[in-house]
């Protein structure tokens, strides 16, 4: 039996890629600061320890692991990452993460490590234009992005690529653009736009008023949660390393996304454009990389992925407001 460790395994993707993984047959060693929010993890062994601790992370990784999948990390949507209030902690918490789980990889001779990086590694300056935003894998330099968050992540994909270079361990590296789904922050102050959209209309009155942050022009792409495994998992299958995209390419301004979103509610919400931290005015996935080296293309429709994610948000909505 293949023996995987997943860091971050209490958070969003983290949890869904342990029972993915459990699936597939694997025995998984989770880690995290915390126990997953929403449901028992599926974890045959769940350590709740700091990563930043070199200690706890030379005692989860130990010897004979075949796959490690490193997705702990600071993190939350733009009122997290853009406000610049948690600069410091971000960097500095990510960083010591992802500088000794690199070295412990190498030196207990991991199979394979996976690393997840992010769409905010690209550079400002490619996604100015809401309708023609450039995020291919190779316009990432000269670097600049556009948050911390951003920086160390790109920082990081070095780091590991420098341990693959001179220490040959086998690094896999994958450029997350918004991953959503059922069982993600949806109300702590690190909820991403489309679990904040979905709360809101679901805690909205039938004909009623929505905030939303910037201008509603601004476009993103967003990928369900599934399709995002899929894409990990065909990564650590084949040959290639990366770095590479996981995204979708349907492109949507903002106004249309909280549009569908209440289309999906049932629900008549008119949209109040509020000034907020938005981040850059376009970005969406180019896949012409990861269709050429994995064959791999999203299955989930928006429109399909936000049902499933606005009826979850909307249950825990209801929960919430009744407990
Ligand atoms: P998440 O916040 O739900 O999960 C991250 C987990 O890391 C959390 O459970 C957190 O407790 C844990 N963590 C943070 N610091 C830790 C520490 N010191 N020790 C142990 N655990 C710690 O986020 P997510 O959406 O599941 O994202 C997973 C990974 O994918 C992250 O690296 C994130 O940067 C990356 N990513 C996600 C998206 C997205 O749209 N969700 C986009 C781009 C990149």
């Amino acid at each position: 039996m293949k023996r995987a460790l997943v860091l971050g395994a209490g958070g969003f993707i983290g949890s869904h890629l342990v029972k993915r993984l459990k699936q597939e047959g694997y025995w998984v060693r989770g880690v995290d600061l915390k126990n997953p929010e929403y449901s028992p993890t599926h974890a045959d062994e769940f350590i709740v320890g700091d990563l930043q601790d070199v200690m706890v992370v030379a005692k989860v990784i130990d010897l004979g692991l075949d796959e490690v999948y490193q997705l702990a990390a600071d993190m939350g949507g733009a009122g997290y990452i853009f406000t610049g209030d948690n600069d410091a902690q971000v960097m500095h918490n990510s960083a010591l993460i992802n500088l000794h789980v690199a070295h412990e990889c190498s030196k207990k001779g991991v199979g394979k490590v996976f690393y997840s990086s992010s769409a905010c590694v690209y550079p400002e300056r490619n996604q100015m234009d809401p309708n023609n935003p450039k995020c291919g894998e190779d316009s990432v330099y000269p670097a600049d992005p556009d948050s911390e968050y951003g920086w160390e992540k790109l920082f990081s994909e070095r780091l590991y690529f420098s341990f693959s270079r001179n220490t040959g361990l086998n690094v896999k590296v994958a450029r997350f653009h918004n991953i959503y789904g059922p069982e993600g922050a949806w109300n702590n102050g690190k909820e991403k736009a489309p679990a904040a959209i979905c709360r809101k209309v679901a805690e909205s009155a039938e004909n009623g008023v929505v905030d939303i942050w910037g201008d509603g022009k601004q476009t993103r792409s967003f990928l369900y949660i599934d399709d995002c495994l899929d894409a990990v998992r065909s990564l650590m299958k084949g040959e290639f390393s990366g770095p590479v995209n996981i995204g979708s390419e349907e492109m949507i301004a903002i106004n249309d996304f909280v549009k569908l979103v209440c289309d999906v509610s049932g629900k008549n919400v008119r949209i109040n454009n509020i000034e907020g931290p938005t981040g850059v005015r376009g970005r969406s996935s180019d896949n012409r990389l990861i269709e050429e080296k994995l064959g791999w293309k999203p299955n989930y429709s928006l429109r399909e992925g936000i049902t499933k994610t606005y009826n979850w948000v909307a249950s825990q909505s209801k929960k919430t407001v009744t407990v």
